[in-house]
């Protein structure tokens, strides 16, 4: 039986988060330096965190920022939104795979975001799937975003015992970056246009899957057949 890894990107990908990690970001930004839309122009979409933030802080001469006391900031302002805000949605299909039980290989699944990993682990928990996800890679430090996806990986081999081949690793994700990460690393990217970019500007990087969206759960599957 196959051992398929399949590595999830978030925002856009498993959750429409509605703005919600946006207005944690600028509410952390205005608590710590008094500065209000800190993160005004500021690119997110398929970033790492810490680079994102380093960013704004940039952008608006903030010399001595820390980066851990603005992720703690984040991290209660995030859950603040969460719970009282407008809550991150479950995009489509994305509960039927989680749950699927297959007869013909076995999946395995793993984050693979730009999130650091507390505010990943908020924003899936309105739905109650972070129990999927035992571990992943994520963007509490500066790093290249296919290293993040390089550390899930090595984090699955080391949480399953299993040494993946790469032709059955797949990151999934709605940016460029998600994909250009599958042709650095050399295994398969599966491309989802629920997120910052359409089907039209995904196509441009080739992924080896592309999706409106993935309600449709049967054509997903089919892809490990
Ligand atoms: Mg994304």
């Amino acid at each position: 039986m196959k051992d398929i890894l399949l590595i999830w990107d978030i925002d856009g990908t498993l959750i429409d988060s509605k703005g919600c990690g946006r207005r944690a970001m600028d509410r952390a930004f205005y608590k710590l330096f008094g500065i209000e839309n800190g993160f005004k122009d500021v690119k997110m979409a398929g970033r790492l965190d810490a680079l994102i933030v380093k960013d704004a802080m940039d952008r608006n001469n903030v010399a001595d920022g820390d980066l851990i006391l603005f992720f703690n900031m984040y991290c209660q302002m995030l859950e603040d939104e969460i719970v009282r805000g407008r809550k991150p949605e479950i995009l489509p299909g994305i509960k039927e795979i989680l749950e699927r039980r297959e007869i013909c290989y076995r999946l395995y699944h793993v984050l693979g975001t730009g999130n650091i990993e507390q505010g990943a682990r908020l924003k899936l928990s309105p739905h109650n799937i972070n129990r999927y996800f035992p571990v992943g890679g994520f963007g509490d430090e500066e790093k290249e975003r296919w290293q993040i996806i390089q550390h899930a990986i090595e984090k699955a081999q080391e949480y399953t015992k299993i040494n993946f081949k790469k032709e059955n690793i797949y990151v999934i994700g709605d940016t460029p970056l998600d994909i250009q990460c599958g042709k650095i690393l050399g295994i398969k990217s599966i491309a989802v246009a629920t997120g910052s970019h359409n089907m039209e500007e995904l196509t441009r990087y080739q992924p080896d899957y592309l999706f409106p969206n993935f309600g449709d759960t049967d054509r997903f599957f089919e892809i490990f057949r």
